[in-house]
């Protein structure tokens, strides 16, 4: 039988002390600003769960809500107001952004120095380059709990399903830097099952239950489902997990698994922004 991966207690975990130091800073609270564009009943559910977390760390979170029709030109401005305004220290564009509105200029936009989910080519490349910066906020909760598990990376085999930039690639990015062996797997890989099954640590973000099943997994792997889809009230992983989960070593619950992480990473980037820009401030003279 499977160990569980459950992210609900290292996310109370991460939340607590994000919360302690930023009741620490001098000053202002923390500043998150969430940007929302388009009608979509999922990621006004998402935006609501974000802010409350925010505000039960103690930081502040202030929004602009434009409407679904807006054009590119209006919504970069509303990027770029938030940008220029020093009482925010955070941005985020919450996805899915509106028809027409270009994802990578959104995300060029937003000021690396402000830009809490890592998407910033600046912030991209650093990821890549094996620097310090502000990284995506789902990815880098999967690394924090194989950590937290102790689970071995290095030298490992890592699969991962899923090549999107939020989730897909900058999950290979960490997992390299932490020196797992990696494959990026799409909907165009031939032999999905055949590829999987070479995994020590498969991680899968598609978006569609079911599509990880019991030929996908090699005895011992360690699972992490980041898929999360709406069957009416309930949430679905992309992994079978009745018929994998008797397989593998270690598997994340869907729900209770990744997500809760997600926005645990969210606050703590905000407060490392935070904290960043007021050393620069510091050492202004
Ligand atoms: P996305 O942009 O839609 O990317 C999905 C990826 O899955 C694409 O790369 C796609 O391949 C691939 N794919 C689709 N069907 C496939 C198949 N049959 N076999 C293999 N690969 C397939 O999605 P995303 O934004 O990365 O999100 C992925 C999932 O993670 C979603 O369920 C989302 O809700 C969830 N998510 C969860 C959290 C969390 O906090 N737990 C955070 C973010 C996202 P192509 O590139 O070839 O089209």
């Amino acid at each position: 039988m499977a160990s569980l991966l459950s992210g609900r207690e290292l996310a109370g975990t991460i939340r607590s002390r994000v919360a302690l130091e930023a009741g620490a800073l001098p000053g202002r609270p923390v500043c998150l600003a969430v940007v929302t564009a388009a009608d979509d009943p999922a990621s006004a559910v998402y935006v609501a769960s974000k802010r409350k977390a925010c505000e039960k760390a103690g930081m502040k979170s202030v929004g602009i809500d434009l409407p679904a029709e807006v054009s590119q030109d209006g919504y970069l401005d509303a990027v770029r107001s938030l940008n220029d305004d020093p009482t925010v220290d955070a941005i985020i564009c919450q996805l899915p952004l509106p028809p027409g509105i270009d994802p990578h200029a959104v995300a060029s936009t937003v000021l690396p120095s402000k830009d809490v989910d890592g998407f910033h080519p600046e912030n991209v490349g650093r990821l890549w380059r094996g620097e310090d910066g502000i990284f995506p906020c789902t990815p880098l909760g999967v690394m924090r709990l194989l950590e937290a598990y102790g689970l071995e990376i290095g030298g490992r085999r890592a699969v991962i399903v899923g090549r999107s930039n939020i989730v897909g690639k900058p999950m290979a990015a960490l997992l390299l830097r932490s020196d797992a062996t990696v494959t990026l797997a799409h909907s165009k890989t031939p032999d999905l099952p055949g590829l999987c099954r070479t995994a020590d640590i498969l991680v899968t973000a598609v978006g569609r239950p079911g599509v990880i099943g019991r030929g996908h997994v090699h005895e011992g792997a360690v699972v992490v489902d980041v898929g999360i889809s709406r069957d009416g009230d309930v949430l679905r992983g992309d992994v079978d997990f009745e018929a994998v989960e008797p397989v593998c070593s270690h598997i994340t619950p869907v729900p209770g698994g990744v997500g809760p992480l997600t926005i645990a990473i969210l606050l703590e980037n905000a407060l490392r922004l935070r904290k960043a820009a007021d050393a620069r401030k510091a050492a202004t003279p």
